[in-house]
This record gives C-alpha cells, sequence and structure tokens, in this order.
C-alpha cells in the first residue's frame, strides 16, 4: 500500500490502449474524410444531446448537485490512501479478496491467474473502461482464456476486431447495416437470413449471450463507485447484461480504477443523479446492480477487487491536473464538445476519447507520449459546462499545454522576437518590414516555411496601416 500511492510520478506505467497511435492532427485528417462517420456521430451525440438536456432541466437543484459531485471527489482524492485502506478492509470482511495492481502488466497478471485458478477458459465481461485501459482482453486471449463482451456495443465492437469509439457509445461510428454484416461474419450460429432492423440485430445479440452467460462460471466487471464506509461496489448499466454477469457466474473479478471509491454510502445518492441524466439522458439507469463481498448461498462465491492505479498515482500528484480523476465516465463532455463531434473517439489513440481523454490520456502515459492531445480542443468551454462533476477541462488542457515540449524553432522564434522587443529601433524596423509584406501581398496568405505551420487553420493578420508609434509621433 505504501509503495502503491507513493509511487513517484515518473514511475513508468504499464499501459494498454493510452498511449497515441499516431498523432491526433494526422488521425483527425483521415476521420474527417470519412462522411459515414461524421453523419453517425452528428446524429448520435445531437440525440443524446436533447435526452439529456431535458431531463437536466427537470432539476431545480441540478448545480447544486454538479457542486456536492464536485466536492465529493475532491475530498475523495485529498484522502484516497485511508479510503482505499478502509475499503480494503472492508471488502476483505465481507469476504472479498482486494488486490493491488500498480500497473496494467501487474493487474492482467492478477486477473490471469485468478481465472487460471478457477480451471475455467472463458469470462463474460461487464462493460469497463479499466480493462481496456490495461489491454485486458488481449491478455487473457493470450493466455489461451476467451473474454466475452456482453454489453451490446462492445459486443459489436469486440466482433468487428475493433476499438471503442466512445465511452457510453463505444460502437457510435458502427450503422445497423455495418453491424448485420459483422454478425453475419463473426457471431457463431447466427441466423444466415438477418436483417439490419434493430429488433432482429439485437435478438441475434440476446440469443447468443443468453446462452453464454448459463454456461460461463466466470464474470469480469469493472465498477462506477465504491464504498469505502461499507466495502460495497456499484455497476450502472442499462442492458441487464451487468446483472447477468454480476450475479450468475461462480466468480466474480472486478477491475475499479482507484479513483472511483466514495467515503461514504450517502454519497451515491448525488452521484446516481448526477450520472444518469448526464449520459443516457435517464432519469435514473435501468440496473444499478450493488454488491458487498460475498453471500452464502446467493451469487457469486469467489469475488476478487483488483485496485488499479496504471498512472492514478502521478496524476494525483499533480494539485490541478488532478481534476482529471474525478471523471464519472458520463461522456457528456464528448456530446458537447464540437471537435469530437467531427473526428470521433479513434482519432484520439487512447481508450478515453473527446475532451476527458484529452486531458486524462497525456497526464496517465505522461504528456510527452500524447504530445497532440492538450491541442484537440477549441477551449469553448462546453465540456466545462456539461460536466456533472464541473471538471475544468479547459484550463487543464491548458496547464498540459504549458507541460509539452516545445520544438526547439518555437523557442528560437520566442528568442528572437524578445531580442527584438527590446530594441526598439529594431523594432521599428521589424514593423516596417511587416507593413512592406503587407504591400507585397501578403496579407491574409500564409506564413512562408519554416513558419507556415502557425497558419496552416488561421489566416495571417493583417499589419495595420498605421503603427501605434507613428500614430503617437503624428500626435
Ligand atoms: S469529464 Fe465530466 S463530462 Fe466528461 S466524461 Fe468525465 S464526468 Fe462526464
Amino acid at each position: 500500500m505504501t509503495t502503491f500511492l507513493g509511487m513517484p510520478a515518473t514511475a513508468p506505467r504499464g499501459v494498454g490502449h493510452l498511449r497515441g497511435e499516431e498523432p491526433f492532427p494526422a488521425a483527425a485528417r483521415a476521420a474527417l474524410a470519412n462522411p459515414q462517420l461524421r453523419r453517425n456521430l452528428g446524429h448520435a451525440t445531437a440525440t443524446i444531446r436533447a435526452k439529456s438536456a431535458k431531463v437536466i432541466a427537470e432539476l431545480p437543484d441540478w448545480q447544486e448537485l454538479r457542486s456536492a459531485g464536485s466536492a465529493l471527489k475532491a475530498y475523495t482524492m485529498a484522502h484516497l490512501p485511508e479510503l482505499l485502506e478502509q475499503l480494503e478492509a472492508n471488502v476483505s470482511a465481507a469476504g472479498g479478496v482486494v488486490h493491488w495492481a500498480a500497473d496494467a502488466n501487474e493487474a492482467n497478471r492478477i486477473v490471469t491467474d485468478l481465472v487460471r485458478d478457477t480451471g475455467h477458459d472463458r469470462v463474460i465481461k461487464v462493460k469497463s473502461m479499466a480493462t481496456q485501459e490495461i489491454g485486458l482482453n488481449e491478455a487473457l486471449e493470450a493466455a489461451g482464456i476467451q473474454p466475452v463482451e456482453t454489453d451490446l456495443a462492445e459486443l459489436i465492437v469486440q466482433l468487428g476486431h475493433d476499438k471503442p469509439s466512445h465511452i457510453l457509445v463505444p460502437a457510435i461510428h458502427r450503422n445497423r447495416s455495418e453491424i448485420r454484416e459483422i454478425f453475419l461474419r463473426e457471431m457463431p450460429d447466427v441466423d444466415p437470413t438477418l436483417t439490419d432492423d434493430p429488433p432482429v440485430l439485437a435478438a441475434a445479440a440476446r440469443r447468443y449471450l443468453r446462452e453464454t452467460f448459463l454456461s460461463t462460471k466466470v464474470a469480469v466487471s469493472g465498477a462506477n463507485f465504491a464504498v469505502a464506509e461499507t466495502g460495497t461496489l456499484a455497476v450502472v448499466e442499462s442492458e441487464g447484461n451487468g446483472r447477468m454477469c454480476l450475479t450468475l457466474p461462480d466468480t466474480l473479478i472486478t477491475v475499479m480504477g482507484i479513483e472511483k471509491v466514495v467515503p461514504a454510502w450517502r454519497d451515491l445518492e448525488v452521484f446516481l443523479q448526477l450520472l444518469p441524466r448526464s449520459s443516457t439522458g435517464e432519469r435514473m439507469n435501468p440496473y444499478t446492480s450493488m454488491w458487498t463481498g460475498v453471500t452464502p448461498g446467493d451469487g457469486p462465491q469467489g469475488f476478487h477487487l483488483v485496485l488499479l492505479d496504471n498512472g492514478r498515482s502521478a496524476v494525483l500528484a499533480d494539485e490541478f491536473g488532478r481534476q482529471a480523476l474525478h471523471c464519472i465516465r458520463c461522456s457528456a463532455c464528448m456530446n458537447v464538445c464540437p471537435v469530437y463531434e467531427r473526428t470521433g473517439g479513434h482519432a484520439y489513440g487512447s481508450v478515453y476519447p473527446g475532451p476527458i481523454g484529452a486531458v486524462l490520456s497525456p497526464q496517465l502515459t505522461g504528456v510527452a507520449d500524447n504530445a497532440s492531445l492538450p491541442y484537440a480542443s477549441s477551449l469553448c468551454g462546453a465540456c466545462f459546462d456539461a460536466c456533472p462533476v464541473k471538471i475544468d477541462i479547459p484550463s487543464i488542457l491548458v496547464h498540459l499545454r504549458n507541460e509539452v515540449p516545445h520544438p526547439r524553432s518555437e523557442a528560437a522564434v520566442m528568442a528572437a522576437a524578445a531580442y527584438t522587443m527590446d530594441r526598439p529601433r529594431l523594432y521599428a524596423a521589424a514593423q516596417r518590414a511587416a507593413r512592406l509584406s503587407r504591400l507585397a501581398g501578403r496579407r491574409g496568405r500564409g506564413l512562408p516555411p519554416p513558419l507556415n505551420g502557425w497558419t496552416v487553420g488561421r489566416d495571417l493578420p493583417e499589419p495595420p496601416k498605421q503603427t501605434f508609434r507613428d500614430w503617437w509621433a503624428k500626435r
């Protein structure tokens, strides 16, 4: 425990899908060339936004709830070591076993060993960001264990050998005819006359998953919340697949990021109001499953909780950036982000896409490994307004931009500007040169190389006809 949260901020972290595969600008350019993707994204995000706005407007104390959620998360971060120890004690007292994983490799090794110990070679999974983050499915497959995703969208992604592109709607980039093709190609014993009618597609997935639920003895889940005071874990979901995974198998293994702990049972009252309204636009989640350790004769008789650090201690060490750990994964920031709506989630090269991904992934991996993500934003502030726990994402983006290693050429330009501005005559000569370039017809156009990067996405401002100095001298 002491070494766990006491890891130095520079500790190497095992990371699954967090490291940007190619810089955001290149990946975004490729995504922008896909009109189908943009249509799917535009339709889905607009629908969720409208639903969410309607149910949020029903609550007169929404802003107070947001403030309460923010304060609870800030308190949790300030007392994280004590709360985790309290959680461990209460889970253990209720018959669960707690494991500590410093990084992705350790977490994958723990889960793989636990599954092997059961003697089974297949697990059913509840949708979980933490297990995607550590690449658990790939680790299980390498060990000869078959993971089966049971959330419908996650199943589509898994069968399509694809990656999720949205926290809440992982297959948001797919339309129904693409889903039909994936099912026909990959789903065992699928009806070859399958149509792309949504109820028909859902029924095919349901039949396949029911058989899998009833014949699989080990489940792996994430957790939305863990209550330190009682040792209770909570998973919220919409399809009932989570309830099946959490109750039917003999063994349940939960992988949870350490930031998901909340101090007390009554704190759930705040988060269980904030989360569904911000995520699915519902008043409450259709399924809220909670369990405390093991109950003899009821549900899984073996319960393991894997507490995952994987860079979170380093994020916690940054008193400003640590706000990113307040995230309750509602996806509201994605649904309002003009950048996400056009590029989709894959462009972020991380399991955490959109505005929260742009601040969380660089912090988890080290900013240098995801240096383009803090710039994947127009800083319009829509994400801050939408966030149910009031994470000031735009300010964290600016904070992280200051940590990004800047190119030498930029430092050279800044040094030259400082030198020039320090010398009035030289500065006046530079102004004259700028005005000459205006006369030479460069107004409104880009800068010449090597400075043209600055004007790729913006026009060069026109130098004024008269400088302030000229104006001053005349008067
Ligand atoms: S940052 Fe806020 S809005 Fe975005 S997913 Fe997290 S909790 Fe939701």
